[in-house]
């Protein structure tokens, strides 16, 4: 679920936006201070940011001009909220970096899909460039999202689905579980190791169902895909896998 931060000081347009956006799926972070607002983007890493241009203490457009020079929040987008309407503002504020630029009183449903657009370009531009993946018997067309065994379709979740993507396409490579939490759930959200090990199960039991087990439980250090016979650990680690 992408998470999105409303920088924005009039409580009501805050409370509005929270509100809509919540209502469609986004989860929010509202901070009402420009000052509070680097260390927060740092904290939580959100996949987007609205950004009210009118703060006190620091305006957004500076905001936004820190934000495109830290190299590690630089490819957050950022759609710049004002009341301002004109034509020259909206120039300087996509020179400022803002990916784009709403005026006020803006309608929920144009914001809501200027955010879908700007949250679907950085997937592309992050997205895999390949449209199938492949180990064994296993297949994962990764433009239906879809996964196959043989001639079997596969019924796996949305997170099943972006850890198998991880394994398969690193074939017999291990992968820790902070290996696993960072690239499936990134740094910004809190997750217990455990839930790997629960999601591992699930995409085992449902890969399982139409071949053998190709996900192998490294002890101590974590999973990988591979077809390579390992006998010594598996035992023991599928054993402390299904304690619960
Ligand atoms: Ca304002």
């Amino acid at each position: 679920m992408a998470t999105i931060m409303i920088v924005e000081d009039e409580q009501a347009i805050a409370l509005l936006l929270k509100y809509n956006l919540e209502r469609a799926g986004y989860q929010t972070i509202t901070v009402a201070h420009g000052n509070r607002v680097i260390s927060a983007v740092e904290k939580h890493l959100p996949s987007l940011i609205l950004l009210d241009w009118m703060l006190p203490e620091i305006s957004g457009l500076e905001l936004c001009k820190i934000i495109r020079n830290n190299p590690e929040l630089k490819n957050i987008p950022i759609i710049m909220l004002t009341a301002k309407g004109q034509e020259e503002d909206k120039v300087v504020g996509l020179s400022a970096g803002a990916d784009d630029y709403v005026t006020k009183p803006f309608s929920v449903p144009e914001l809501l899909a200027r955010i879908k657009t700007n949250l679907r370009r950085v997937s592309t531009t992050m997205a895999p460039t390949k449209k199938e993946y492949c180990f064994q018997d296993i297949v994962l067309n990764m433009v239906e999202k879809k996964v196959f065994r043989g001639k079997n379709y596969v019924r796996i979740g949305p997170t099943e689905f972006r850890i198998l993507q991880l394994l398969i396409a690193h074939p017999r490579q291990v992968f820790s579980r902070q290996d696993l939490l960072r690239e499936i759930w990134g740094n910004n959200v809190y997750v217990e190791m455990r839930t790997i090990d629960v999601h591992i199960r699930r995409l085992r039991k449902s890969l399982n169902e139409f071949g053998p087990d190709f996900i192998r439980t490294i002890r101590a250090t974590g999973y990988s895909i591979d077809d390579h016979e390992i006998e010594e650990d598996d035992g023991e680690s599928k054993q402390l896998e299904n304690e619960d």
